[in-house]
């Protein structure tokens, strides 16, 4: 049977994501964007309500939900605050690689404490030399004894600083690329951790963004996830996965871009009347229904495909691309709608199009999405 209809529980989720968007997100955006600080109490809020570590098995004290229903979460929380909502799905990013390969044992060591507090984790990938080539990647996991020996440094890395835990990709031989590849669960607090300089960022502000850096940090070999050499394809299969959530920011971030145009279009008036009468105006606000629509339609999809356990790489990739670069296109016409106002600071909407470039940059760039979804058209 063919159902796009949100049952009970679903819609009850989202209603309660965007009343706390509402009330507890929404009113510090501006600030939060403005002090490139994380409002800390959020978390906690968050976490007392249910809203985080959502796709978590609940034996291990998460939600217990789908990737689908983190997506409804996503789009609300976005839509108060996409760098605030980029700090819960870095969180859920490093997760991810648990919750497809964890061993109950590591699940219920490293998961059950995480959980069990108001806590972020941070998903180490990128370097300076390996962004969209992640078979680049050079920081290296010696063997010794039963332990690896971590030394590298990790680039743009949300969350860092700020994370209890990190899931690290780390090479056994840099020569062998995607077949070297390892995925290690790193407690924040292991001895060798630390931080580098926080960008300075031209949106999503609130999140935290650094390097994190590890020097012959010792990482216990029951700490890695799936056997040596199948890390490429477990970050592969948890970028597919969580493709879906940052559309669905995507979709969050741009529909509030839409209504603040609906709501500015209604009160300004020029030549005598409310600029909303001019088709001019009409048409740019349907265009970016249309997109939000259509954007929403392949988030569902590619989340329901991730819950059914099916391959979504194709799908995720499409919806990832059309969501980010629809947002990019609603924030800049919402800029447009607004006239100069839209270029003060005092008006929301240059936040929405400074928020929304990242989506077209992380996990994954559009171009890498196109080159997922055109070796499928060419296979
Ligand atoms: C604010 C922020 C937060 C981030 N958070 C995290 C995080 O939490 N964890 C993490 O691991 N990483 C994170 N990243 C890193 C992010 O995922 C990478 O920046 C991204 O994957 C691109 O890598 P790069 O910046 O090295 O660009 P490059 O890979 O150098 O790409 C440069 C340009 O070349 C294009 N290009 C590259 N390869 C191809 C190709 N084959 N075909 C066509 N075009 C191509 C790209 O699309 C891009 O336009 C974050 C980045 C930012 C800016």
């Amino acid at each position: 049977m063919f159902n796009l209809s949100l049952s009970d529980e679903q819609k009850a989720l989202r209603d309660l994501a965007r009343h706390f968007t509402q009330n507890e997100i929404a009113p510090l955006a501006a600030e939060a964007d403005r002090e490139e600080e994380y409002p800390w109490e959020l978390l906690e809020k968050a976490h007392s309500v249910g809203l985080t570590n959502i796709t978590v098995p609940e034996q291990y004290g998460g939600g217990g939900l789908g990737y689908f229903e983190d997506c409804l979460v996503a789009e609300e929380i976005a839509a108060g605050c996409a760098g605030i909502y980029s700090t819960f799905v870095a969180s859920t990013l490093a997760l991810t690689p648990l919750n497809i390969a964890a061993t109950p044992e590591q699940m219920e060591r490293l998961i059950r404490p995480f959980c069990a507090e108001p806590a972020l984790a941070a998903f180490c990938l990128t370097e300076s030399g390996a962004g969209s080539d992640v078979a680049s990647v050079r920081t290296r996991a010696r063997r010794d004894g039963d332990s690896y020996v971590v030394n590298g440094t990790k680039r743009f890395i949300t969350n860092a600083g700020v994370a209890n835990l990190y899931t690290v990709t780390a090479t056994l031989d840099p020569d062998l690329r995607h077949r070297g590849l390892v995925v290690l669960v790193v407690p924040a607090n292991t001895p060798g951790v630390s931080v580098g300089k926080k960008e300075d960022k031209m949106g999503q502000r609130a999140a935290s963004t650094r390097e994190v850096i590890f020097e012959d940090v010792r990482v216990p070999m029951d700490n890695r996830l799936r056997e040596e050499k199948e890390g490429f394809r477990l970050v592969m299969e948890t970028l597919d996965k969580i493709r879906a959530q940052v559309a669905a920011s995507a979709v969050g971030l741009a529909r509030a871009a839409m209504e603040a145009a609906i709501k500015y279009a209604k009160e300004r008036e020029q030549f005598g009347q409310p600029i909303a009468s001019f088709q001019g105006i009409q048409f740019m606000l349907a265009d970016m229904d249309i997109k939000v629509e259509a954007a929403r339609l392949l988030v569902w999809q590619a989340a329901w495909l991730a819950d059914q356990g099916l391959r979504n790489s194709y799908e995720s990739a499409i919806a990832k691309c059309f969501a980010a670069e629809s947002a990019m296109k609603i924030t800049t016409d919402a800029v447009q709608v607004f006239g100069g106002y839209g270029y003060i600071k005092e008006y929301p909407v240059e936040k929405y199009m400074r928020d929304a470039k990242l989506l077209q940059l992380y996990e994954g760039t559009s171009e890498i999405q196109r080159v997922v979804i055109s070796r499928s058209l060419l296979k």
